[in-house]
């Protein structure tokens, strides 16, 4: 592990990562980097909240509702990043 993932590559890996897609050098390449970024452990906690509350939901409910998470997830990870 000799380079540390951006927040717009960790924020890609997190759906493969969640579905258990992910290989185990990128596992623990997104897991280093949120252990050690500030933005992005609260966005992921609330994709994982709000994906255990899609698995009581239709899944005609879950394209519509997903969408409109990342779209939140990407404007405040551009709120945070403008912060600085
Ligand atoms: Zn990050």
């Amino acid at each position: 592990m000799d380079r540390l993932l951006t927040c717009a590559e960790a924020r890609a890996l997190v759906s493969d990562y969640m579905n258990g897609e992910l290989d185990t050098e990128h596992v623990h390449m997104l897991e280093y980097h949120l252990l050690h970024c500030l933005s992005c452990p609260p966005l992921y906690q609330s994709i994982v909240e709000i994906q255990r509350h899609l698995q009581q939901q239709p899944p005609a409910h879950h394209a519509e509702t997903i969408q409109r998470v990342m779209q939140r997830v990407n404007a405040a990870i551009q709120t945070k990043q403008q912060d600085k």
